[in-house]
């Protein structure tokens, strides 16, 4: 007969989460009265122990994406009651930050599509980043510095409320651990690393049955702490240990760029989203509340080193001469005006062709440090192994020129936790290549896709070329002017459409 494992080590490795009125993570005897009955283990089984935790899905890596599959796995009715270990050594996972409304915001912000908002509302994390400070925007201007044309995006060009929002990744971060306290999930938070992880091979399964520890990934983390799973799920961002120890090779290449990010105040409040291509990279001011706008600004590596620690006066002027007029001349307003478009075309016309070329607000201070992240593309080439999936950057890192990264990442959210809910339904094994290769058929196409529109815009923008230039500015105004292809453009960078530009 089944008999569940009890521990008495697991108490003292194990961080419980305790909510006021309910035990948000049980104590270890209690979590293992909790599992499943596919993850229960016959003391005669082959390899089990009396203390070895046990679960259906061990979650390495508990930053954005990480916790909100936690979150989404907890909001399906057929995934709520799987037993989830979610490994990371963020202290924010233990120790819930406080996030003062009055302090500046973090530099560190997201660009949150509307699929990625409906995706939390789906969850239930979205009224909880409501409670902080959001910047919804519903404008967009994107130019470069020749001069020769822009687009406005308008949010009611797509029929659309909003074309997105910016939040803190704190928020983001807090949100999704806020939601889950509110879950019935069976959790275990282990504040610990991964170490190193054995997955079961042939002959290990061969020897022994098919519910035994063999059968099961075991994970070593850094406390000393050996875990068992069905299922892990490699969230562990761009240098994924999980990535590495299953083997799973990547392809890309590094931008020899580095992107600096700062928040700054204006003298009144921004609700447009604006993006200006430079020469040497795109800058980005993004609403983010208030007076507060956040900067992203692409540059080489050396001249991000240098912008990082020059006085605030002379980082200010640099700021609004690469959002102004540096490097070249404002569009004219109207360059392709209703006037000269062929009548034929103008059924077909945006409300945005009548809208002239903006100035962006002037940058007056700078509120929080300023911190550069080198860029790099990279895909991993598989997403899944015998007991092993890869989401979010662990899977796939991009150029933040289109403030895609982590949005893809809760899009494969929403894709591996409706392949696990599926799984579970018809009685699967949850960690087998079959089920997993579905997540990876969905994703991988849509990923590439992207990955493909962002480092062709990056490649694009990088050169300094006459007729290049042309042609881009060509692609601005036709942007700009035709709404079967702005819309497009709307609902391709807005999550809807997985791949760009069909209708
Ligand atoms: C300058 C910049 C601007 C950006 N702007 C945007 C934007 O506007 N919109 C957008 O969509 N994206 C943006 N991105 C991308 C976005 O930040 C990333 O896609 C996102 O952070 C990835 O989240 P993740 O949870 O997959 O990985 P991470 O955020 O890297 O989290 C990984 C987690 O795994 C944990 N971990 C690592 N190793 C281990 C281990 N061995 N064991 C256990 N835990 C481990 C870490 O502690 C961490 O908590 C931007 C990126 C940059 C650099």
């Amino acid at each position: 007969m089944s008999r569940l494992i009890t521990t008495k080590r697991l108490a003292s490795n194990i961080f419980t989460f305790k909510q006021a009125s309910r035990t948000f993570c049980n104590d270890a005897s209690t979590k293992l009265n909790n599992v499943p009955f596919e993850t229960q283990f016959n003391k005669e089984d082959e390899g089990v122990t009396n203390d070895v935790p046990q679960h259906d899905i061990a979650i390495v890596g508990g930053g954005m994406v990480g916790m909100a599959l936690a979150c989404s796995l907890a909001s399906m009715p057929l995934t709520k009651h799987l037993s989830i270990a979610i490994i990371d050594s963020n202290p924010a996972l233990t120790n819930m930050p406080s996030i003062k409304k009055d302090d500046p915001p973090d530099p560190r912000v997201s660009t949150v599509t509307p699929a990625t908002i409906s995706l939390f509302k789906g969850i239930g994390a979205w009224e909880f980043v409501e409670q902080h400070r959001h910047a919804y925007f519903d404008k967009m201007q994107v130019w470069d510095y020749t001069g020769f044309g822009f687009t406005r995006y308008n949010a009611r060009d797509a029929d659309k409320d909003v074309l997105g929002c910016v939040v803190e990744n704190k928020v983001l971060h807090k949100s999704l651990l806020s939601c889950l306290q509110k879950k019935d999930l069976k959790k275990t938070i282990y504040p610990a690393r991964l170490s190193s992880m054995s997955l079961p091979t042939r002959s290990s399964v061969s020897n022994g049955s098919s519910k035994s520890l063999a059968n099961l990934a075991k994970l070593e983390l850094t406390d000393g702490t050996n875990v068992y799973a069905k299922l892990v799920v490699g969230s562990d961002g761009n240098k994924s240990r999980v990535r590495e120890l299953s083997g799973i090779k990547t392809t890309g290449w590094n931008y020899s760029q580095s992107a600096v990010i700062c928040t700054v105040e204006h003298p009144s409040e921004n609700s447009t989203a604006w993006q200006r291509f430079l020469p040497a990279g795109p800058i980005a001011l993004l609403p983010i509340g208030n007076n507060f706008s956040n900067i992203v600004w692409t540059m080489s590596p050396k001249d991000a080193s240098n912008h990082k620690i020059m006085n605030q006066h002379d980082f200010i002027k640099a700021v609004n001469h690469a959002l102004d007029s540096g490097h070249g001349p404002r569009p004219e307003s109207r360059i392709l005006g209703g006037d000269v478009i062929p009548s034929f075309f103008k059924p077909n016309v945006t409300s945005a062709v009548n809208e002239g070329f903006e100035i962006p607000p002037k940058v007056v201070k700078v509120v929080s440090e300023r911190m550069a992240f080198p860029l790099s593309l990279m895909h991993a080439n598989d997403y899944v192994a015998k007991r092993v999936v890869l989401i979010g950057d662990a899977a796939h890192t991009v150029h933040p020129l289109a403030g895609q990264g982590v949005n893809m990442g809760y899009a494969d959210v929403a894709a591996l936790s409706n392949v696990i809910g599926d799984g579970v339904a018809v009685g699967s094994d949850i960690g087998e290549v079959t089920l997993l290769k579905k997540y990876e058929t969905e994703r991988k196409t849509a990923n590439i896709a992207m990955m493909a529109v962002l480092d062709g815009f990056q490649k694009a923008y990088s050169v300094d070329f006459g007729p290049l230039n042309i042609l881009r500015a060509a692609a601005f105004n036709g942007a700009n002017v035709f709404a079967p292809l702005k819309r497009n453009i709307i609902s391709y960078a807005s999550g809807e459409r997985s791949l760009p530009f069909l209708s």
